[in-house]
């Protein structure tokens, strides 16, 4: 854990002051880091038998898209408003100020499949929230979601009714 933290920076007052945001380019930027990430996420999403990996934009994209391909699995996105052609499905959710919209296209999951849901961070869990929440409109099953990083100090892992497995913990 440790030696992949060593990876991660905190960059003070972005996107706003008072924010310490934890930065994973850094991290991305070491093909050694990052696939040493994702063998550690592949270990912990193996165990929940998933037929589907699902990304949150834009950042979930690059944990999902790969662990995906490792996997042998089809990779799926969860995107911002208006981005995704074809018929969609959405879902609104609430922000600290305001509110916000994740779309998926609504053909992309058979009924009933396992879908494990990945984003790069767990904050509050609003934004993993939804995505589950959207997923299951769309008929899916999600036994699980994952994250690299959690910032455990916000307890999202308590807004979600899955197993949430994160890689990293800041408190
Ligand atoms: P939540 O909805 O859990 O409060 O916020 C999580 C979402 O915000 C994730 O999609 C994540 O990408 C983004 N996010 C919030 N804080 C950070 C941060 O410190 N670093 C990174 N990389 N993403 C963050």
């Amino acid at each position: 854990e440790s030696e992949l933290k060593r990876h991660i920076r905190g960059i003070p007052d972005f996107p706003k002051p008072g924010i310490l945001f934890y930065d994973i380019s850094t991290l991305l930027r070491n093909a050694q880091a990052w696939k040493a990430a994702m063998a550690a996420m592949a270990e912990r999403i193996t165990p929940h038998r998933p037929q589907v990996l699902a990304g949150i934009e834009s950042r979930g994209f690059l944990l999902a898209a790969p662990l995906a391909l490792e996997l042998g699995l089809g990779f799926i996105m969860l995107r911002k408003p208006r981005k995704l052609p074809g018929a969609t499905i959405g879902l609104d959710y609430a922000l600290e100020y305001g509110t916000d919209r994740i779309e998926m296209q609504a053909d992309a999951i058979a009924p009933g499949q396992r879908v494990v849901l990945l984003d790069d961070l767990l904050a509050t869990g609003g934004t993993m929230a939804a995505g589950v929440a959207l997923l299951r409109q769309a008929g899916a099953e999600v036994p699980a979601a994952a994250a690299m990083l959690e910032l455990t100090f916000l307890g999202g892992r308590r807004r979600l009714d899955v197993p949430v497995e994160t890689l990293l913990t800041y408190d």
